[in-house]
């Protein structure tokens, strides 16, 4: 059986779910071929921390889609809840960068995009949340800095798309993309095929297993980061704390969320730490 739309989207992540919400706003017919459930793989595991950006003004392409990301936070949020119900935890609550994680080229990257920032002592820090005066050192206070809860954020997302008439196909595993000359027109699940004018693929780490028998590779590779749980009585601070790779993430209900290792171990989803 063939099904026809103007976008086939492979790969049910936040960034898949993202695009087609955009897509399905423009009236755009969208179709998602999931392989197992919505939103599950990377973007369920993420920590949520969304850092500041302005999209106007970054000079990398990366940099400017981190942009885009973080200013269309507070709207998208809003639509996402008035559509669906579902409040998905968006904070604005700043961050704190611990000064050894923060290097010359970071701050170059800050200063060209005109994000705010503040260099601080500890006894500044202090000033913005009382334990921080204990730190062994200082850091840089970026105001702009949010967090998510991403699970949240993910059903959001699912429900909107839904509300709004995309295809959700889950256990759905594109196993083959079938070329016309060098473009995409269908991708195949057993005995089932969905055909389009235009693709895309967002499948992640595992972009580059469904691309290799077309001769793509992408470079993406899987990396395991293992994180810890704190549940405590109340919020202990409210910005976000980094040190490089590592952060803490204070959620409004207590739950600090410690991470994450940083491990090239391929798909390996074993928790050994
Ligand atoms: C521990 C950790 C913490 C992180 N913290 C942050 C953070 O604080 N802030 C931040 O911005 N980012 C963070 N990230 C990164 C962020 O989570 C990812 O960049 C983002 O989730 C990637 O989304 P995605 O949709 O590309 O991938 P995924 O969420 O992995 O989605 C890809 C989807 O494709 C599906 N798929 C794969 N193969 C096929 C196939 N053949 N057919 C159909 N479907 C297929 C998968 O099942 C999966 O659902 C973190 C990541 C990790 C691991």
């Amino acid at each position: 059986m063939d099904s026809a739309c103007d976008v086939v989207i492979l790969g049910g992540g936040v960034i898949g779910l993202t695009t087609a919400y955009f897509l399905a706003q423009k009236k755009i017919r969208v179709a998602i071929l999931e392989r197992s459930e919505f939103g599950r793989e990377a973007s369920w595991a993420g920590a949520g921390i969304i850092p500041p950006g302005h999209p106007d003004r970054a000079k990398h392409p990366l940099q400017r889609l981190r942009a885009i990301s973080s200013t269309a936070f507070p709207k998208l949020s809003n639509e996402l809840r008035d559509l669906t119900g579902i409040d998905n935890g968006y904070l604005p609550c700043g961050a704190v960068e611990l000064a050894s994680g923060v290097d010359a080229a970071a701050i170059e990257v800050w200063k060209d995009e005109g994000i705010a920032f503040e260099k601080m002592s500890p006894q500044d820090l202090g000033k913005l949340e009382p334990e921080f005066a204990r730190l062994p050192e200082g850091g840089y206070y970026l105001p702009g800095a949010a967090q998510l809860r991403n699970p949240w954020h993910l059903q959001a997302l699912a429900e909107a798309c839904r509300k709004l008439g995309v295809r959700l196909e889950s256990r759905t595993p594109v196993s083959e993309l079938e070329l016309d000359g060098s473009r995409v027109v269908r991708a195949r699940h057993g005995d089932r095929s969905w055909s389009a004018a235009n693709f895309l693929v967002a499948t992640g780490a595992w972009a580059d297993e469904l691309l290799h028998p077309l001769g793509v590779r992408l470079g993406v590779h899987p990396v395991r980061g293992q994180m810890v749980l704190f549940r405590l009585p109340a919020r202990p601070f409210k910005p976000v704390v980094l040190q490089g790779s590592r952060y803490l993430v204070p959620r409004s209900d207590g739950r600090v969320l410690a991470g994450s290792t940083d491990e090239h171990v391929g798909f390996d989803r074993s928790t050994t730490a």
